[in-house]
């Protein structure tokens, strides 16, 4: 049976912003509610070590990191529910959201944590060798290629900006675009063509991840397999990793219309601040972020869409329809 849940404080999306976001409410006293969502945990679910998140000096895994904010928030007062949130009416206040489980969840505020997903080619071998030589994050898996050949691809601002990253560590960077000239800002492309490590590949797509086994039964990918789209040329590059910088798709078909987005679909939040153009709606994590996309960044954002909803609701108070109700 269908349930109505009301809240001071609803959290949509499970990654390091809602979490984040859900400790400092609840432990706020504003009993915040929090719907997790198809993926609960977000893009950390899908990758191993996790060396960068302060607080750990030995490498963590991205799932049990997730599962530990999760119980943080619940241990401090989070009400956590399995649900997907299919419809929101942001109209006015108290602001009212619809689960595809039937349920309906009503917002004094509302915090948007729904985070961003990295686009992958979706070509053979890709799934295989996902977290064994294919990566969509060179700042989370950069350091674990140490002097070893890498390639990156795509053209953008991101694959530039990953790629010279990546010559701190690996011995020799590709970066493969299927065009013959980047769309990165110029600045940029001048450091990337004047490196020493970095060569580029033109024209030409990935075809396929190829690799190996070991007789633990670990895959690795060990390399490319290239078509020169201009020519039909076909070759193989050898590789010990592959990094896909082709864009991110953040998830916000829910608040079009609602709320305002760039062209790329992120949400317009005010400077320093999570405030959206609606008072009371707050967007914090990489559903507003296309520059930084970290773990942490997002958990900070979630901590400032936290601040920023208590301090709304100590001005404003509950809505007139929920204080009748
Ligand atoms: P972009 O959309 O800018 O670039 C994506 C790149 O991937 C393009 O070169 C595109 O090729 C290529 N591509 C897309 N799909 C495929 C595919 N299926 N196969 C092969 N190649 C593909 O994404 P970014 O993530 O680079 O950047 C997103 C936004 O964030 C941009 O506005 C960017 O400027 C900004 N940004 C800013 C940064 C900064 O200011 N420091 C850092 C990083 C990002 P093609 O060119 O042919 O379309």
């Amino acid at each position: 049976m269908s349930e109505t849940f009301k809240t001071k404080v609803l959290i949509i999306g499970s990654g390091p912003a809602g979490y984040t976001a859900a400790i400092y409410a609840a432990r706020a006293n504003l009993e915040p509610l929090q719907v997790l969502g198809r993926e609960p945990g977000g893009q950390l679910t899908i990758t191993t070590d996790v060396e960068n998140y302060p607080g750990f000096a030995d490498p963590i895994q991205g799932p049990w990191l997730m599962e530990q904010m999760k119980a943080q928030a619940e241990h401090v007062g989070t009400k956590t529910v399995h649900d997907m949130i299919v419809d929101i009416d942001l109209s006015k206040r108290p602001f009212i959201a619809k689960g595809e489980s039937g349920n309906t969840y009503i917002g004094e505020t509302v915090i948007i944590s729904t985070g961003a997903k990295a686009r992958w080619l979706g070509v053979t071998g890709e799934d295989e060798y996902r977290g064994f030589g294919a990566s969509a994050c060179a700042t989370c898996d950069g350091f674990f290629y140490k002097n070893q050949h890498v390639a990156v691809i795509g053209g953008g601002n991101s694959a530039v900006e990953e790629a010279l990253f990546l010559t701190n560590f690996a011995s020799k960077v590709t970066l493969i675009h299927r065009r013959d000239e980047l769309r990165a800002e110029k600045i940029a492309q001048d450091r990337l063509f004047a490196h020493e490590k970095v060569e580029v590949i033109w024209d030409s797509v990935v075809e396929e991840m190829v690799g190996t086994t070991n007789e633990h039964g670990v895959k690795s990918l060990t390399g490319l397999k290239l078509n020169n789209v201009k020519t039909n040329e076909k070759s193989t590059l050898d590789v010990d990793g592959v990094f896909i910088a082709i864009g991110h798709d953040p998830a916000t078909e829910l608040f079009k219309g609602k709320l305002d987005m760039d062209k790329e679909g992120y949400i317009i939040k005010a400077p320093d601040s999570t405030a959206t153009k609606i008072a009371g709606v707050y967007a914090a994590g990489d559903v507003t972020d296309k520059v930084y996309r970290q773990a942490v960044t997002a958990a900070g954002m979630g901590c400032m869409a936290a601040l920023e909803a208590d301090r709304f609701l100590a001005e404003h108070g509950v809505s007139e329809s929920s204080k009748a109700a």
